[in-house]
């Protein structure tokens, strides 16, 4: 489901094409379609954030920040960790500020990874992982989250097949985005032996780790035992705090880790701009209240949108965390004669009005993956019961 690469972009790139991300928000925009592909808010970010960036702005501080970000967001950040992540680090030495989570994957994998390295990626994956690790010359071993009836896991089997005497990082990403799944304390146990059995690395993408529903809590690889030392915890302000165009992101790693991180980031972006860093630094600090109020929005959003897709016969279990529902679509392919992810993904924004993410983007194999459809709940009231009304009246 790519579009075409002319012959003068570069090889490395070839097999990934334009992102699942663009092309569908692209189709949702051509008919008009609910926008439940791409996954960002269609509401705005809290005033305390904006404010703090205009008063930034207004008082000139418009100019590069320090090259790992300004001292005032490592502050916030510092803060943040221990509270969230449980870890403390030092902002100084160990924090790195990055344009989203996005550029944190790219300058730890550029900076960590040489060519040959192997890395251990969980899949279904975050797109952006296999790009990077192939700019990076590194080479992806997939371990696959299984679905059960209780959610996604791993085969604790194929994960210690995964790992080789060439691994050199294992990639996680908790909660995770398309499944939903928060990985457990006992996941991350085992997952943690393996590193420090091969002397590998953990690269831990926590961006939805606000985003845990019920029971669920999310941790962080790093408090594991003997994982400190070898882990680099990357986050960002975009799903907190429903700022996804502010791109303001980080890496917390030990200082030898965050050595090689900022040799990549120094020449990828630099600085990422300074006023929205300090609107970020007020909400990390101060933002408790918009992100509980955040929560309850999206436990409403995911039981509205859970519910009327099992009643039109799509099989899920409820999303743990993150804000996405990965569903089982092959009883309504087979009763509209359709068959793959892409051939529903493809029909529902011209005859539902509806646009969703064909998964089969994030394997490395696209037939694991083409039985599954993913949503979006991380939308208004009104615009999931838009959708809701629209795939009833197409699917019902
Ligand atoms: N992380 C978001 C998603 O998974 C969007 C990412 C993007 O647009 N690059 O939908």
């Amino acid at each position: 489901m790519t579009t075409g690469i002319t012959s003068r972009t570069a090889e490395r790139f070839a097999p990934f094409g334009t992102t699942i991300f663009s092309e569908m928000t692209a189709l949702a925009n051509t008919h008009r379609a609910v926008n439940l592909s791409q996954g960002f808010p269609d509401f705005d970010g809290p005033d305390l954030g904006k404010l703090g960036a205009i008063e930034a702005m207004n008082n000139a501080r418009n100019q590069y920040a320090p090259m790992p970000g300004t001292p005032e967001l490592r502050h916030a950040i510092a803060g943040w960790a221990a509270r969230v992540n449980k870890i403390d680090c030092n902002p100084d030495r160990e924090i790195t500020v990055t344009s989203g989570c996005t550029e944190a994957i790219a300058a730890t994998m550029l900076g960590l990874l040489n060519p040959g390295d192997e890395v251990v990626v969980f899949e279904p994956y975050y797109d952006s992982y296999r790009a990077c690790l192939a700019m990076a010359g590194a080479v992806p071993r997939f371990v696959t989250m299984h679905q059960t009836p209780e959610g996604f896991g791993y085969k604790p089997e194929e994960l210690r097949a995964a790992f080789t005497s060439s691994t050199r990082a294992v990639l996680i990403n908790t909660p995770h985005n398309p499944t939903g799944t928060v990985f457990s304390d006992s996941q991350l146990r085992e997952i943690s032996a393996l590193c420090i059995e091969h002397d590998a690395i953990a690269i831990s993408d926590e961006v939805y780790e606000r985003l845990v529903y019920d029971d669920y809590t999310h941790q962080s690889i790093a408090t594991q035992p003997g994982m400190r030392e070898r882990s680099i915890v990357l986050s960002s302000s975009g799903k907190s705090f429903s700022l996804t165009g502010w791109k303001i992101g980080w890496a917390i790693a030990p200082e030898e880790l965050t050595r090689g991180i900022r040799s990549a980031h120094q020449f990828l972006t630099f600085s990422v701009a300074t006023p929205l860093q300090l609107g970020v630094a007020k909400l990390l600090e101060n933002g408790e209240q918009e992100i509980n109020s955040l929560l309850e929005h999206y436990k409403r959003t995911r039981s509205m949108l859970a519910e009327a897709l099992q009643e039109l016969g799509f099989e899920l279990t409820l999303p743990q965390g993150s804000y996405f529902i990965l569903a089982d679509h092959r009883r309504v392919t087979d009763r509209l004669g359709l068959k793959t992810d892409v051939d529903l993904c493809r029909w529902l924004p011209s005859h539902a009005g509806v646009a969703a993410i064909p998964p089969s983007a994030f394997y490395s194999n696209p037939e694991n993956g083409s039985h599954l459809i993913r949503f979006a709940f991380c939308k208004q009231t009104a615009t999931i019961e838009e959708a809701i009304k629209r795939l009833r009246s197409a699917l019902g």
